[in-house]
Formats: structure tokens, sequence, C-alpha cells
């Protein structure tokens, strides 16, 4: 379970609201009961439960159960598409072990605010799923002009572009160590932004296949090829 407390030896964590419901009325947690927790900086903790009401409950530190883990230096940029494709891939992205999702505003783009807070329920839960320790960056949408004037040095950009580039393969052996994928909305990105993005000394153009992927699909598959060589 996350928690937002921060987490240590003889912590008292006390939960309310949906979390405390899903463990007292689903979960039917009792007194002495372990519950793990995570708190996103410090591993996971099993909690010991005592103090059981009908809407909160409290849980004692026992021990840590997992160290925090290392996450690979990997950000996911991201146009924002439609609803559920995008909660998809925040969902997949965290699972896969992304350190940073971050949306950027294209021209294309048919969807121009995000819920950031939908999204991040999307991220607990996938963490909470997938036992994770640690949740990915939720960075605040940017244009794309910004994200790129702003790239920060030493880091690679593999840039979806369906119109060509380098084999994903070959791009994940070339280009080692920290490292962001950029993909595009539902409509792509316009001639401009196109050579915008080539023009960044960092960007390298990957082809995912002959094939027009969904945003979501080449997002997903892109960055499960890079965890496999670069994961933990
Ligand atoms: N321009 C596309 C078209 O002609 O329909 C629409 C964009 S596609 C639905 C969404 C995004 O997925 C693209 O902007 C690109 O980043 C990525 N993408 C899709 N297929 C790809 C491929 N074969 N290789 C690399 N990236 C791809």
């Amino acid at each position: 379970l996350y928690v937002e407390a921060a987490l240590g030896e003889g912590v008292a964590v006390t939960v309310e609201g949906n979390a405390a419901h899903y463990l007292i009325s689903v979960m039917r947690v009792k007194p002495d009961d372990i519950v793990l927790l995570f708190d996103g900086r410090s591993g996971e903790w099993a909690a010991r439960a005592r103090d059981i009401r009908k809407r909160d409950l409290v849980l004692d530190c026992v021990v840590r159960t997992k160290p925090l883990e290392r996450v690979p230096d990997f950000w996911l940029c991201v146009a924002p598409v439609k609803k559920g494709r995008i909660d998809l891939i925040a969902e997949k992205a965290c699972e896969l072990g992304v350190a940073r999702l971050q949306p950027v505003q294209t021209r294309r783009a048919v969807v121009d605010r995000l819920n950031l807070d939908r999204l991040r329920a999307h991220l607990v839960e996938a963490a909470e799923q997938c036992g994770r320790t640690a949740l990915p960056d939720l960075a605040a949408m940017v244009k794309l002009d910004a994200l790129l004037r702003d790239w920060p040095e030493g880091r690679h950009l593999f840039f979806a572009d369906e119109t060509g580039g380098v084999p994903m393969a070959q791009a994940l052996v070339a280009y080692r160590g920290p490292a962001a994928l950029l993909v595009g909305p539902e409509g792509g990105f316009d001639p401009a932004e196109r050579a915008a993005i080539r023009a960044l000394p960092a960007a390298v153009p990957v082809s995912l296949g002959p094939r027009i992927l969904r945003a979501e699909t080449a997002a997903i598959a892109a960055t499960a090829a890079w965890m496999t060589l670069n994961g933990d």
C-alpha cells in the first residue's frame, strides 16, 4: 500500500479514506496482521495493524522488507492521447520501471489538458500491483519547443519516428546510458516539429518497424525494449 508518510523503524501510520476502507472492509485486516507499505523514498516496510476502527486504523512499521529500488534512468516523453490510452501508458510505464513520465504538448495532440491527479493515481495503483518501491516522477506538461530547448546534457533522446529511423534494436546497442523516448500523438508530429526534434544533437530517430503503431503501442514497446537491455 502506498502511503504519503515517511516510513521508518517504529513509525506509526494512520490510514484513512479509501485505503482504510480497502484494508478494513475488503482485506478484513485484523489486529497484528502485517501490511506492506511503501512511501516512494524509503523502500518497502512490513507494518503491524492496531486500533482498527470503522474508518481508520494504525499501522506500526516493524521491518524494512525491500530497499528502495534502483530505478533505471529512463524518461518516457509522450504527447497526451485520449484518456483511457494515456492512463494505459502511465500504468505500463510504471510497471516497466520508468523513472519519469513527461507529458509533451504538440501541435496535433487532440488532448491539450491532462488530469495529473488521475494519472498519478494510476501510477500509484500500478506500483502497488507490480511491487515497485519508487513511483515514477510525473512531470507537468511542457510544450515540445521548451522540452527541446531545455534538453539535459548527457541524455539520449530516442525519437520514435514512423517516417524512418534507426531500427530500435540497433539504436539501443549504439546509445547506452541515461535515455528518454519521445512518442507523438494520434496525429503524429508535424514536419516542423519533426525537423526541430531531429535537430537536437541528443536525438536519435528510431523506427519501430514498417507499420503505423498507436502511440500507446509505440510507447510501451519501445520502453520495454530499452528496459530489456538497461533495466534492473
Ligand atoms: N503519423 C502517424 C500516421 O501517419 O498515422 C500517426 C502517429 S502514430 C499513431 C503515433 C506515434 O507513434 C508517432 O508519432 C510515433 O512517435 C510513434 N510511432 C508509430 N509507429 C511507429 C513506427 N513504426 N516507428 C516509430 N515510431 C512510431
